[in-house]
């Protein structure tokens, strides 16, 4: 039975494995739509416009705040980055859940949206700090410059864990997509989000009077 869409906030210090979550949530089920940001910031090498990010100039990302269209956006590094609106409201409209990668302002921006009653937010814990760096480096991704900048940064970022509904502890990378997978259905069966239950209901007890 259809649910309404979702708005799945996935946030965490960098490193703790959202991105690697997502990815494994999206293969789990084709219908979850991955939320593609908005950014100033000039793509890098390898980075295909629609598909990492919409590559936009200043005075575009402006307008388009100008104009309601970010869910959310914020200022890193004199870069702006957001969320568009529009993609997530056509998921809406044909039942399928949008996953957010944002930090916790983006989370807190996008709960106090007029879309914020659909929203299910997880937090993603490290099992330490000195795994949390290990990660970092293992993804070879970063200098070690850039990694330093990351751990400096985790605290702030953990420090909001307590404003999410759910949060997990992502030490075995296999377990922690059970309990997302977990979290998942559990949420789509709610009540309050179940498209068509009533209609449902109405002829069950129809066909019981006959
Ligand atoms: P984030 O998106 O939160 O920055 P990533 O998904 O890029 O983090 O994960 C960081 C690194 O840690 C990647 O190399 C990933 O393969 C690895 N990783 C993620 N989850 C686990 C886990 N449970 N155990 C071990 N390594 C993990």
């Amino acid at each position: 039975m259809d649910h309404t869409g979702l708005l799945v906030i996935l946030s965490s210090p960098s490193g703790a494995g959202k991105s690697t979550l997502a990815r494994r949530l999206m293969d789990w089920d084709s219908s979850l739509r991955f939320s593609i940001s908005a950014t100033t910031r000039p793509p890098r090498p390898g980075e295909i416009d629609g598909e990492h990010y919409h590559f936009t100039t200043p005075d575009e990302f402006r307008a388009l705040v100008d104009d309601d269209q970010m869910l959310e956006h914020a200022e890193v590094f004199g870069n702006f980055y957001g969320s568009p609106r529009r993609p997530v409201e056509q998921a809406m409209r044909e039942g399928r859940d949008t996953i957010f990668d944002v930090d916790w302002q983006g989370g807190q921006q996008i709960r106090a949206s007029a879309l914020g009653g659909h929203v299910v937010s997880i937090f993603v814990l490290p099992p330490s700090l000195p795994e949390l760096e290990r990660r970092l480096r293992t993804r070879g991704q970063d200098s070690e410059e850039v990694i330093a900048g990351r751990m400096a940064k985790s605290r702030a970022e953990i420090s909001h864990w307590a404003e999410y509904d759910y949060v997990l502890i992502n030490e075995d990378l296999d377990e922690t997509e059970g309990q997302l997978r977990a979290i998942l259905t559990g949420e789509r069966l709610r009540r309050d989000r179940r498209a068509g239950l009533g209609a449902f209901v109405k002829n069950l007890m129809a066909e019981e009077q006959k």
